[in-house]
Order: structure tokens, then C-alpha cells, then sequence
């Protein structure tokens, strides 16, 4: 299958530098069926329903929406919990994950050895840059928990994966990553899916029991083991709309008119906001009321593109392109689809396919 490089606007560009916004004046705690007392205290990180903790010490002010609205006091109170490092072992991984209900507990369950470790530091969506400012922020914590992995499952390689594109990283990365022989810098073209394992790993030169992780599923690790700080999100906010894109680290809970306000300055008044990626992601229709939830990374804000749909003109460039089987026209093997928006994107006609076979996947079942 061949993998393609998806066009993009040279004009927007990232600013290298991280900004942080960890003092929002509220948060809003997504709480649909719950009440509690207006007035009431709440210690940074205490339970207010499973799985939803408050990222900040404040009193609750109320409802908003489907949201429990907490004034943030600034004195990031929590009750007192004696916080404590764990030995890196592969029982206490197990325990953590477990503990915190983490998807990747099924990666590492019943596992005792590796015959390699890549970690990914890719992002597929373009304007999107998670994975490598996770890794940029975090250098020396992520090899030195990629360095420990390697000793506890007895791996045989350890990769780091970057896009060779990412220039500003590779030197980071080149210059820390001295201290570990064990550790291989990988870098792979500019290709989109490559941030998924199947893709990835057809080009990587390795087969056998591979733990593949992602950037951000090392730092979500080590956090646990280290007991660290888990009331925080990185986002990347881009977009040909917008003045400036940045990464900014911002507490859960977040409201993105909040954020924008802040810190972007959008340059007009037709543009669209699109949340986790313009490939896969989805139109936020109210950035007055968008909360920034864990499922959160990515925010576009682009100028609105004034685009019409035109009737099919037979070409075949959305069967050709699709990376599973599935044949976008007449939806023959659609339960493949993996939502990557490819054929959408190819489509000369503009017409949306990718949520044409969503609506008819959700039809079916
Ligand atoms: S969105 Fe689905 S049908 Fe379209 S190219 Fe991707 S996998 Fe194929
Ligand atoms: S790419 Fe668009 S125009 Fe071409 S066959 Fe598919 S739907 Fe029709």
C-alpha cells in the first residue's frame, strides 16, 4: 500500500515555544446527572463522578449546560495523600494502569518480555504536533522511563520515531539521547496513518512482540509512576484563521473561548473550528460552550472554505486511495473503515464521503 504526504499550507507554522494556562477563573466538570450543594468545597484532584476529577481547588458556583461550574480559588489545595515514586517494576505498571481504569492495560497484561519498544513521537493529523511537543517538553523523563522499560521486559531494541521533517526536535533528541546507546533515533517521512501501528509498522524493519506506544501514552506512564500531576492537557491550536498557532498546556476543563481569548487572536469572521484534527476530527458548533475534556488534543481554526459539493464524476480516486479495502461508493467492506478521511480528502468533487459511510455505519447497527 502506498502511503501519501498530505498537502499543506505553508503558512501556518507552529511557534516553537509552549505556553501554559494552569489558572483558568473556572473550570467545568463534565457532571450531567449529579447535584451538588452551590458553595461547596472542592480539594484539587478529589472524585466529583467517575471519572472526573477537579483539576483545581475552588467552590462549586453552579450548573452551566451539562457542566459543573468550579471557581477556581488559585490555591490548588488537595487533601493530603502522601505522594510517592514507584520503583519502576512490572507489577506496579500493571497496578497503575489498573488503578487508573488506562487503555493500556490490555498492552501490558500477561507481558514479561519485549522483543522491542517503539515509541512514536508521530502525529497523522496536519497542523497537529501532540506527540513531538510531548516529547520536547519531557525528553529527559521519557528516555529515562524507555530506558527502564527496556531493562524490565528485556527488550532486544528500543526506537524513538520522529518525522524527519521535525527538525527542531531531532537536535533535542540527538542531544539527550547520547546517554542512551540502547535507544535508535528512527526517523520516517512526512506520511499520513503512519501514527497508527499497522502502518507503522510495515515500514519499521522490525517484527516479533513490539510494545508500540505513543509519546503521550509514555508521559500518561510515567505520570502514574511518578505520581505526578495528572490535571493537565497539551493542545495544539492551529489554523490558516488564526494570527499565531501555539502549543499551549492548559488544566482539564478548560473553556475553549477561555484559552482563545487569552491567548489568539483570530484573524476574521468566517472561519470554522474544528476539534482533534481536520481528517478525522469534528466540527465544534459553539466554541462558547466547548469544554477541553481528556479526549481533547487539537483545535483548528480555519477560514472558512467555500467549497461546493459537485455530483460524482466516476474517477475511482476514493476506492484507489482508501489504506483497508473499502469502496467509499458503494460502502462494499465498510465495517473496515478506520475514519482516516483519506478519501474525502482526494474526492475532486469535494463531496464528503467520510461522513456519508459514518451516517450509514451508525444506520446499521
Ligand atoms: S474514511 Fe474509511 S472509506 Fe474513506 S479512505 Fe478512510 S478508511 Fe477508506
Ligand atoms: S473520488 Fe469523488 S468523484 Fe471520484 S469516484 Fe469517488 S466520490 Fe466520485
Amino acid at each position: 500500500m502506498k502511503l501519501i504526504t498530505l498537502e499543506r499550507d505553508p503558512s501556518i507554522k507552529i511557534n516553537n515555544d509552549i505556553i501554559y494556562y494552569l489558572n483558568p477563573d473556572y473550570v467545568y466538570i463534565p457532571s450531567q446527572d449529579i447535584w451538588i450543594d452551590d458553595r461547596k468545597f472542592i480539594h484539587k484532584n478529589s472524585l466529583i463522578i467517575a471519572p472526573f476529577k477537579s483539576p483545581v481547588s475552588g467552590y462549586i458556583i453552579g450548573t452551566k449546560n451539562d457542566y459543573l461550574v468550579i471557581k477556581n480559588d488559585f490555591r490548588e489545595l488537595e487533601k493530603k495523600e502522601k505522594r510517592f515514586k514507584k520503583k519502576i517494576t512490572i507489577k506496579n505498571i500493571l497496578e497503575c494502569l489498573d488503578k487508573n481504569n488506562d487503555k493500556l492495560l490490555d498492552t501490558f497484561k500477561n507481558q514479561t518480555k519485549f522483543t522491542n519498544i517503539v515509541i512514536n513521537a508521530l502525529n497523522d493529523e496536519p497542523y497537529v504536533y501532540n506527540n513531538i511537543f510531548i516529547l520536547k517538553e519531557n525528553i529527559d523523563e521519557l528516555l529515562e522511563l524507555l530506558d527502564e522499560l527496556s531493562y524490565i521486559y528485556k527488550t532486544d531494541n528500543n526506537y524513538l520515531v520522529v518525522k524527519n521533517i521535525d527538525t527542531m526536535i531531532i537536535n533535542e533528541c540527538l542531544n539527550a539521547i547520547g546517554t542512551y546507546p540502547n535507544i535508535k533515533l528512527t526517523l520516517v517521512n512526512d506520511e499520513y496513518l503512519l501514527e497508527r501501528k499497522e502502518f507503522l509498522e510495515n515500514i519499521l524493519p522490525i517484527k516479533d512482540n513490539t510494545l508500540y506506544l505513543s509519546a503521550t501514552d509514555l508521559l500518561r506512564l510515567n505520570n502514574y509512576l511518578l505520581d505526578k500531576d495528572n490535571t493537565t492537557i497539551l493542545l495544539t491550536i492551529s489554523g490558516s484563521a488564526l494570527k499565531e498557532s501555539r502549543i499551549i498546556r492548559v488544566k482539564k476543563y478548560t473553556l475553549l473561548k477561555d484559552i482563545l481569548d487569552n491567548y489568539f487572536e483570530i484573524d476574521t469572521d468566517d472561519y470554522q473550528v474544528i476539534a482533534n484534527g481536520l481528517m478525522q476530527g469534528f466540527l465544534v458548533p459553539d466554541i462558547t460552550n466547548f469544554v477541553i475534556t481528556d479526549e481533547i488534543y487539537a483545535i483548528n481554526i480555519m477560514k472558512s472554505s467555500k467549497v461546493r459539493e459537485d455530483a460524482c464524476i466516476n474517477c475511482g480516486k476514493c476506492l484507489e486511495i482508501c489504506p483497508v479495502g473499502v469502496n467509499p461508493l458503494s460502502g462494499k467492506n465498510i465495517k473496515s473503515c478506520i475514519n482516516c478521511g483519506l478519501c474525502s480528502y482526494i474526492c475532486p468533487s469535494f463531496i464528503n464521503l467520510k461522513a456519508k459511510l459514518k451516517e450509514q455505519i451508525k444506520n446499521e447497527r
